[in-house]
């Protein structure tokens, strides 16, 4: 059957162009570059994405201040505002602020709301917000891990506040690192399901373990799925067996993806084995479950992901399975990894985690 589905891109060249980072040699701070952008829209162009009827490119709005203010304190937002009117600064270890940040972080909010209000309305069937900087570690009172505001929790909350809308949400959140400041907005609301896949993280000590539940009412509504390092295509879907049960069973209205792509190989930050392979498989799989679930409301937020030549691919091969459109993976990609069994290890993984969410899942029992 050919798919007739509409896919909404959120698109602009600010995101391709500002909050260059203040540093030319290739360190952690470097690496959310306007180049990520640059490079996924130039792929793109080339292989006439936008020029296919079915995509349709979506210009971002920026936010005002007060929208800001539904997830971060006055004091986080006046300084990054501070920093910015500056002109420069280092607002913890891992943010650089530019004279460009404010602004670019407010329009970043914006088209988040924007991809996921033009779902909601029906103007497109999914959406995928190429928005930078990302968010999922932002906190409501600092920024943290490359991340200023925090996209996914700010447009989440600007929907129940400013559409009174009360419907059930997933976030299933892919990016190589835990969503620390993304999790603790919904830790105790039964509305809004947080489910991350990410690598375990021993010298960075990062939360996210599988006993990381919720509270309150939420309590079963956090679920961590952590990988091992090196895991690869052949194994990364297993999360797959808890996520799809639980999503069938919660039945949220909409799915947001936090997008990230640093579980990559050639990543310069993730130690994922990945290729675009599992990015492609994944949204389709996601994609059959939304159309039984959800009539097939889909918002992917970029997050992560910082190989300038991986991310486009990666990026593509999702808008690909959007499409129902084959895939073939470049040449580079095709490389032998060594065949060491993670496999063992995700089953532990599965096992106990499917123990600890019996309490809350009947389909896990
Ligand atoms: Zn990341």
């Amino acid at each position: 059957m050919t798919k007739t589905n509409k896919i909404g891109i959120i698109v602009d060249e600010d995101f391709a162009s500002k909050n260059a980072p203040p540093y030319p040699h290739p360190i952690f701070l470097s690496y959310e570059t306007p180049l990520r952008i640059g490079s996924i829209l130039n792929f793109l162009e080339e292989k006439n994405v936008f020029l296919n009827e079915r995509v349709i490119k979506i210009k971002p709005v920026s936010v005002e201040e007060s929208v800001l203010k539904l997830a971060h304190t006055k004091y986080h937002i006046d300084s990054v505002k501070n920093f910015s009117n500056r002109g420069f600064g280092l607002l913890g270890e891992e943010i650089f602020i530019t004279e460009d940040t404010y602004e670019l972080a407010k329009k970043a909010v914006g088209g988040t709301i924007q991809a996921i209000n033009s779902v909601l309305n029906n103007d497109v069937d999914q959406s995928f917000a190429l928005i930078r900087p990302p968010g999922h570690h932002a906190l409501r009172e600092k920024a943290s891990g490359l991340c200023i505001f925090n996209n996914i929790a700010n447009s989440i909350i600007h929907l129940k506040d400013n559409r009174q809308y009360n419907k059930k949400i997933a976030i299933i959140d892919i990016d190589a690192h835990f969503g620390d400041g993304l999790v603790q907005y919904f830790y105790d609301d039964p509305s809004v399901l947080y489910f991350s896949v990410h690598e375990f993280d021993f010298e960075e000590g990062d939360i996210g373990f599988i006993d990381e539940l919720g509270e309150g009412e939420g309590l079963g509504k956090s679920i961590n799925f952590p990988i091992p390092m090196n895991t690869s295509d052949e194994d990364f879907l297993e999360f797959l067996d808890i996520l799809e049960p639980v999503l069938n069973e919660f039945t949220p209205d909409i799915m947001i993806i936090a997008a990230g792509f640093d579980l990559y190989f050639a990543d310069p930050i993730g130690n994922g084995l990945l290729t675009s392979i599992s990015y492609y498989n994944f949204t389709e799989k996601l994609l059959k479950i939304a159309e039984k679930i959800c009539e097939g409301k889909l918002v992917f937020i970029l997050e992560g992901g910082y190989s300038l030549i991986g991310l486009p691919h990666c990026v593509y091969a999702v808008i690909k399975a959007l499409m129902g459109e084959e895939h073939e993976p470049q040449i580079f990609e095709k490389v032998q990894f060594s065949t060491e069994a993670k496999n063992e290890e995700i089953s532990k993984i599965k096992n106990s985690l499917r123990n600890l969410l019996a309490d809350y899942w009947n389909s896990l029992k």
